[in-house]
Formats: C-alpha cells, structure tokens, sequence
C-alpha cells in the first residue's frame, strides 16, 4: 500500500515580494522528499463526507494501491488529482470549505444570483489551463475577448488608452506594435527605454529573470531610466493584478515572466472570461474527471495536521481538524 499528501496550496501561496522566488525553492525540494513515500496505512481521523470503502477499522481507511491525498480543492488541487486519478493513481481532494473552487470560488445568495471572489481572467499565455478545458470539453465557456489592453487613465477621469495587438502578426512584433503604437501612457523616449530593458528578458530567458529578484518592479524600472509616472499609472494596476502588491514590493521576476509570456506568445495576453460562476462552470466537470477515474473529492474536510515521521521519512496519514 502506498498513500502520498500533496498540498498544491504550498507550492502556490507564496507572496512574490523580491528575494521570494528564490526563498520558494526549498520548499518545494522538502516536499518532493515527503512526495512519493509509501505508507502502510492512510488515517483519516475524521469521516470523509461519502464513505470511502473499504473501512479498515473507525477512523481508519485502508487503501489497496496507490493513494494520494491532496488537501486543498482549489484548481491546483482538482488538476492535480484529475491527472493522478487519470495516470492510475487514486487521489482523494481534502477540500476545507463547503464549496470547491479556493480563490476562483463563488456562491448563490438568497436570490439565486451568485457573487464571486472577483473578476478572473484566462489569458492565452496559460497553456496547461487551455489543455485542461480542452479535455474537459468545455473550451466554449471560455469568452474571448479582443486582443488589447485598455487602462483606464488616471488624470483623466473616464478616459482610456489602449494597447492594440495587431492579428496575424507574429510575436513578439504585435507586442512591439501595442506599445509603440500606444500615444496617451508612453513618450517614445519612454518605449524605447522600455524596449530596451525587455531585450535581455527576451534573449537571456528565465536566467536574466531570475536573477532580476533581487529588484522590485520600481527598482527595474528606475534601472531602465523610467519614470516615476509609467510605474504609477501602468504597473501599479498591473503588480496588483499579479499579486495584489504594490510595484515597490513585487519582485522584478513575477512581472518580467509575465511580460515575457505576453511578448513571446502571439495570443499570450490574449482574455477569456469564464461564461459562469466557476464552481459550476469549471469545478464541476474537474470533479466529474477525477470520480469517473476513481478519485474522490470531499468539502468540509480541513487537514490539521501531515502526520510524518522523521526517522522513516515516510508520510503516516493526515489529520483532519473537527469543526
Ligand atoms: C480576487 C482574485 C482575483 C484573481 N484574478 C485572477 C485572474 O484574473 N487571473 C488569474 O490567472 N488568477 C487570478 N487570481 C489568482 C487565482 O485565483 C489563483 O492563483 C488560483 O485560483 C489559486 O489556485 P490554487 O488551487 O493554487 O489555490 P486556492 O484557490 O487558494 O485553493 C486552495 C484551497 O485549499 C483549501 N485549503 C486551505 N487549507 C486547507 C486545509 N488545511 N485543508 C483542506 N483544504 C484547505 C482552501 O479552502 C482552498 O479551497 C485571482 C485571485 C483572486 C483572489
């Protein structure tokens, strides 16, 4: 018998502040040791919310093959489990709320109208989550909307200005194109400066990235001689969206990747809006992969402890907190 925890959450809840990316990394190597340990037996010590046979004994569920137990049913962990579940590896979502979904969820009020946790965009640069609708075969929920970017521009109230990616046109020149041919947010002076500063990203890939941690966003700016202005008026919305930080506090890496990938990928900053709420649009057919392949998910069931041994450096069972 074999059972693995995975916490999906761990791996993505990390602030991404400068010097972060790379304090993240130790992380995930300890867990990857925890990760593929067999153990005799899964302890659950709480009931799952269907039972899951069969019951060795109270409180107890013995698993015959490979387990995995993911805490979290966010879209990490319901991706993780439909591909384990798909590659013969049985996984059970521990999920803590009574609603799936983590940071994408929603819920019903009294009227039957939902509210969500906010506005979630699917960019083009997203290749797994693309693939991940493809098979579920609900890439029609995705609403895509035309390729540009518009701020709404802060000393003139109502007024916006935009940055149009040409169709047809490879990468990275409809990028280069959506900023020199914007004319309210940059000077020329100011593109090429920009321009500039991208080059490296763009040559020297995720090496020069990694190693812009060690600035935040406002600091890389003020490298490339850019103003002050560009930095409030741009990436103030931008970091945000990121990260919910502010420039002076994101790392120069998350945004660098970012706008890496919607430099590189013709559709890459291309939205998508989800045509619902997503519990029902998306975690929905999530849920229906992973039980059609055997795995099970439960809400209600919040893990309070990993229980695993120092010595054997084996994963024991995972405790689950009584609400
Ligand atoms: C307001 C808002 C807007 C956003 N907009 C965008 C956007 O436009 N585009 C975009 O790409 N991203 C956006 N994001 C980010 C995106 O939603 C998240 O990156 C993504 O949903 C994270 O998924 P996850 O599964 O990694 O984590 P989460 O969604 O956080 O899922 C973690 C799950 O684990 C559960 N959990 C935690 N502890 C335990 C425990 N001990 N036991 C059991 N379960 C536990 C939680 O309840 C949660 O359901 C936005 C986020 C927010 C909040």
């Amino acid at each position: 018998m074999e059972a693995t925890f995975i916490s999906p959450t761990l791996f993505t809840g990390a602030v991404h502040r400068k010097g972060c990316c790379r304090d993240r990394r130790p992380l995930g190597a300890s867990f990857s040791r925890v990760l593929g340990t067999p153990t005799q037996t899964l302890r659950l010590q709480a009931l799952l919310g269907r039972p899951v046979p069969p019951l060795e004994a109270p409180g107890r569920v013995a698993v015959p093959g490979k387990e995995v137990v993911i805490a979290g049913g966010g879209l990490a962990g319901l991706s993780c489990a439909k591909y384990l579940a798909e590659a013969g590896i049985r996984p059970i979502v521990l999920e803590s709320r009574d609603v799936l979904g983590g940071k994408v969820a929603a819920w019903k009020d009294a009227d039957g109208d939902w509210y969500e946790t906010g506005l979630h965009i699917f960019f083009g640069a997203y290749p797994n989550m693309l693939q991940l609708f493809r098979e579920l075969k609900i890439e029609d929920r995705l609403q895509w909307k035309e390729h540009s970017m518009i701020f709404n521009m802060r000393d003139r109230p109502g007024e916006y200005s935009r940055f149009d990616f040409p169709e047809k046109v490879p990468a990275p020149f409809n990028g280069v194109w959506a900023i020199l041919s914007n004319r309210e947010m940059l000077t020329w002076r100011e593109k090429i400066l920009f321009a500039r500063g991208l080059i490296p990203a763009m040559l020297q890939g995720q090496g020069y990235v990694e190693a812009c941690d060690q600035y935040t966003w406002t600091e890389w700016l003020r490298k490339q001689n850019i103003p002050e202005r560009v930095n409030d008026e741009i990436f103030i919305a931008m970091s945000k969206a990121l990260n919910f930080i502010n420039p002076d506090e994101i790392s120069a890496a998350v945004v660098l990747v970012a706008l890496n990938r919607f430099l590189q990928e013709a559709k890459g900053s291309e939205m998508a809006f989800l045509d619902g709420a997503p519990p029902e649009r998306l975690c929905e057919p999530l849920v229906g992969a992973i039980e059609a392949a055997g795995g099970h998910v439960r809400c209600n069931q919040r893990v309070s402890q990993i229980i695993y041994d120092e010595k054997t450096r084996m994963v024991q069972g995972v405790r689950l907190a009584s609400w």
